[in-house]
């Protein structure tokens, strides 16, 4: 099998320049000006960019949450990635509290085997960790899964306390994982959650409410902090204010390796939105909620300045009829997530390239390059030179699209961006050699996607 892309602008985190690539089997073996091969398939890509698949590290496929289950799973979700661009992708498995990781592992790499459509990895959450079991976690770096997640919000639920934090850290520092935090103060919001509901206060919007950006902001800072006393990178998920943001900066300036990921919502919708009078609002509701407007001026500087590293999704899908609703009298049975994997790469080349906020090659790092890198998946994954696996979208600048319950292809009975208008999509979509959107037709195999066995942190993938 081999496939030669011909004449395309090639764009990485570094480079932008015309030229060929050739790949056999599921790997780019040449790239160079006016390659003159053969090739059992030749594609055009005149006009239009070429980029290494988008890698999104924060996706939530067939998750159950508050007695229901999110509506992509791995084929869906992964068909919707992939018509948006995006190749690869990392969910989140969920050690079972008081079972071991291995049991977690297995019950997600289940639910992705044999519908995959592209390669997958997993990070671990940890719901418990007594000290017997901390060694399970170079088990688990051993098996590729290189980073974990814990969480300083939901109490009884996902929550953990700081010493299970520091522990984990220590670990994670001597064993080459990363540890990803959901940074929210657990304990606090769930006081003011009993004083909101006490006051009858039970519309979409009072979720938001109730989870303020200072509760993030505090613990976006004890996290750092616990990262310092273990003397272990950390990784902040889905970070939405500038309260959070100014935390990491803080962190970063003093050379503390402190990474942060923001995703589309937050660039995109505000707090007001969710004030309708309608139940409409819980289409927005999600953990950490949408902030003031003007903290996504904030975030889009600081993805240009390098305070955020990684935009990724949180995709977690939940129907407006027959889930969102669950909590149409009150906005603590909501289920808490949004649908996006499909429209990552779309928005932020329409808010941050056409809209001139960040520049094409920062576009390719933030969706692309440094995920992989942060990750353990670089150089395989996140970039075109010659070893690397074929992930490649050809991506038509021009393209106008609407986005829309409509046009999208996830499995959920609305879009978070209704109406809007798009210039820039991804035209054709290669996984690891194979072309798997084309012609906005679906070409790609429930199956086809590998797990991904990562790297420990900052060392590379070949
Ligand atoms: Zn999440």
């Amino acid at each position: 099998m081999s496939t030669l892309i011909k004449n395309g602008r090639i764009i990485t985190a570094e480079q932008n320049y015309i030229g060929d690539i050739f790949i056999e089997n599921d790997k780019i073996t040449l790239i160079g000006e006016n390659l003159d091969m053969s090739a059992k398939t030749i594609i055009d890509a005149k006009g239009k960019y070429v980029i290494p698949g988008g890698i999104d590290v924060h996706t939530h496929l067939d998750m159950p949450f508050g007695g229901t289950t999110s509506a992509d799973d791995f084929y869906t979700g992964t068909r919707a990635a992939a018509f948006g661009g995006t190749t690869s992708l990392i969910d989140f498995a969920i050690q079972p509290k008081g079972k071991s990781f291995k049991e977690g592992l297995d019950i997600w790499k289940a639910k992705a085997d044999g519908k995959a459509t592209i390669d997958y990895g997993f990070h671990m959450i940890i719901t418990d960790l007594p000290d017997e079991r901390i060694s399970e976690m170079s088990n688990m770096v051993n098996e590729g899964v290189t980073s974990f997640k814990l969480f300083l919000a939901y109490p009884n639920v996902l929550m953990v306390d700081d010493a299970t934090i520091f522990k984990a850290m220590k670990h994670a520092a001597k064993i080459g994982a990363l540890i990803c935090m959901h940074a929210e103060n657990g304990m606090v919001i769930d006081e003011i959650v009993k004083e909101t509901v006490a006051a009858g206060n039970l519309s979409p919007v009072y979720h938001a409410h109730s989870r303020p950006a200072l509760a993030e902001g505090e613990a976006t800072h004890r996290a750092i902090a616990l990262a310092q006393m273990a003397g272990a990178p950390v990784y902040i998920v889905h970070l939405t204010c500038n309260d959070a943001l100014e935390k990491v900066a803080d962190a970063r300036a003093k050379g503390l390796p402190a990474f942060a990921e923001t995703c589309p919502q937050y660039l995109f919708h505000s707090i007001d939105e969710m004030d309708t009078p309608d139940f409409e609002g819980a289409k927005l509701v999600f953990s950490p909620p949408l902030r003031e407007k003007w903290n996504q001026e904030k975030l889009w500087a600081g993805l240009k300045q390098n305070t955020l590293q990684v935009v990724a999704t949180d995709h977690c899908p939940f129907n407006f009829k027959g889930q969102k609703d669950m909590g149409i009298d009150d906005f603590t049975k909501i289920p808490n997530g949004g649908p996006s994997i499909e429209n990552r790469l779309q928005l932020t080349f329409q808010g941050g390239v056409v809209e001139k906020r960040i520049s094409l090659n920062r576009w390719v790092e933030v969706n692309s390059t440094n995920p992989a890198k942060i990750f353990g998946m670089y150089p395989r994954k996140g970039s075109i030179s010659v070893g690397s696996d074929a992930d490649i979208v050809i991506w038509d600048p021009e393209a106008e699209h609407v986005i829309s319950v409509e046009t999208h292809h996830m499995n959920v009975d609305y879009s978070m961006y209704e109406g809007k208008k798009i210039k820039g999509n991804a035209d054709t979509v290669l996984s690891r050699g194979k072309v798997i959107v084309q012609n906005n037709e679906f070409k790609g195999v429930a199956g086809n996607g590998s797990f991904i066995k990562r790297s420990p942190f900052g060392t590379p993938l070949d």
